[in-house]
């Protein structure tokens, strides 16, 4: 076995296709419902949200995907990302498990998000759109969005969401000098917004309050169309050049993984690590157990139903067949921002059914000492959100150890957390609390959920 600790591969090794799961899946995932008609929908309900070749790789089951030479090419200011193996970790552990991690947050704004923003944004330049809306939660995909709308020379709208705007400040300033405009959601300038600060003038806002703002002002703007940074198939699809880059860095080593962990907001980091794993899995190649981690005040795989609901809290998105706390349902604001969504991509939850991976809930206290530890053993400051997924391979490392077993773990550090250390001092001063859900809160967002058609 090679015994590099970090291990790089040239540019030319960036991937030339995404890989899309859905072509080698045993059952298909049910389609996107009209909330009119409670038909599929079809890509003309799509087209006054969406471009052309994003709707046709929302729908697609080709099994590999071209990445456009456009895109490689802006690709190549931060890809392909470094595999590392944190031996420091291991050894403060006393762990023999081979602990390794994909870092993505070398990154121009610091995340995964990019590998979705560029294309998406690439895709929309293409056919002649002006301005593209979105939301952020904790910021991220604003940051990356913003990034490659100044890449393509395209007008950047974000609405952020209230919670993470406070925390945050500096993720907005980010944004401005990508020269995007931010509104903290909820917002007075759409409707959306306005009747949510109506009824709770306080709202800490949700990201299913921020998508309504920013689908409502791509609907009413011809030039203008909607981008989002997780959930959907298109952006499972572009982050799986994470996983074929690990795929090939672990091969590299001499490495095939026991347990591939990821966390999970909308679940696009977990699938784009995940998911070329679990094609070489089918084809009997490899055998790694995968799991997501969410947080606890937003479980949706674990303590969600699988249901039809709304992406979006005032129920202007298609209806999306997933796991979901209810779209009325608004999360308490913990720190990792990015995990405060009430459902899971579609896609995601259709392979949950399917029992192609597992799913754990983490209180916050556990991953910010994971995320410390880390820190201190590998020098890398994690965002809030890969600390859950740290935490979690932390955990099975120390099961490693009990059991004597050498497994090999492979963890998505998605994202670094610079922006996060408001959220590191409370941790440090034993100012954080974990934010369990009592169950009456998911029972009352529940409850909305039987009125909706297609349930
Ligand atoms: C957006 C974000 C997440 C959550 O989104 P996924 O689609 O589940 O990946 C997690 N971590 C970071 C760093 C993010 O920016």
């Amino acid at each position: 076995m090679n015994e590099a600790t970090r291990v790089l591969l040239d540019e030319s090794r960036i991937p030339r296709n995404w890989y899309n799961i859905v072509a080698d899946l045993p059952v298909p995932p049910p389609p996107p419902l009209h909330p009119g008609t409670c038909r599929p929908v079809g890509p003309d309900d799509l087209a006054p949200l969406f471009p052309t070749e994003l709707i046709g790789q929302e729908v697609g089951a080709d099994r590999f995907v071209p990445i456009p030479p456009s895109v490689r090419d802006v690709y190549r200011l931060w890809r392909p990302t470094p595999l590392v193996r944190a031996r420091r970790l291991e050894r403060a552990l006393d762990t023999p498990a081979r602990i390794y991690y994909k870092y993505e947050g070398g990154s121009p704004s610091g995340s995964h998000k990019p590998n979705t923003a560029v294309p998406q944004t690439y895709y929309n330049a293409r056919e002649g759109v002006r301005r593209l809306t979105t939301e952020t939660g904790a910021g991220q995909w604003g940051s990356a969005l913003a990034f490659a709308c100044a890449q393509y020379g395209l007008e950047c709208e974000i609405w952020m969401v209230r919670a993470s705007y406070d925390q945050k400040p500096h993720r907005a300033s980010l944004m401005r000098v990508y020269g995007a405009t931010v509104h903290a959601s909820p917002s007075p300038v759409t409707g959306a917004g306005r009747k949510v600060l109506e009824e709770t003038p306080d709202s800490p806002g949700s990201l299913g309050i921020a998508i309504s703002e920013a689908v409502e002002a791509a609907g009413a703007a011809q030039d203008t169309r909607y981008a989002l940074g997780s959930v959907l198939n298109h952006v499972l699809l572009h982050q799986t050049v994470i996983g074929e880059e690990a795929l090939e860095q672990l091969a590299s080593l001499g490495e095939t993984p026991d347990v591939i962990v990821g966390c999970t907001g909308g679940g696009s980091n977990f699938a784009g690590l995940a998911f070329p794993f679990l094609r070489e899995k089918l084809a009997g190649r490899m055998d790694p157990v995968l799991r997501a981690v969410e947080p606890e005040a937003c479980p949706s795989l674990t303590r969600g139903v699988y249901a039809y609901d709304f992406g979006d809290t005032a129920g202007l998105t298609p209806l999306l067949k997933m796991r979901t706390l209810g779209h009325g349902f608004v999360p308490d604001p913990i720190h990792a921002g990015g995990l405060r969504y009430h459902g899971m991509s579609p896609l995601l939850s259709h392979m949950y059914e399917l029992g192609m991976f597992e799913a754990v809930a983490k209180g916050q206290t556990e991953c910010f000492e994971a995320a410390v530890r880390f820190a201190r053993t590998e020098g890398i400051l994690p965002a809030p959100e890969p600390a859950h997924a740290l935490a979690e391979t932390v955990a099975e490392a120390l099961r490693c150890r009990e059991a004597g077993e050498s497994k090999v773990l492979l963890t998505a550090l998605c994202g670094h957390g610079h922006f996060d250390l408001g959220a590191y001092d409370r941790y440090l001063s034993g100012q954080m609390e974990d934010l369990a859900l009592p169950r009456d809160r998911i029972d009352t967002a529940l409850a909305e959920l039987a009125r909706l058609p297609g349930t």
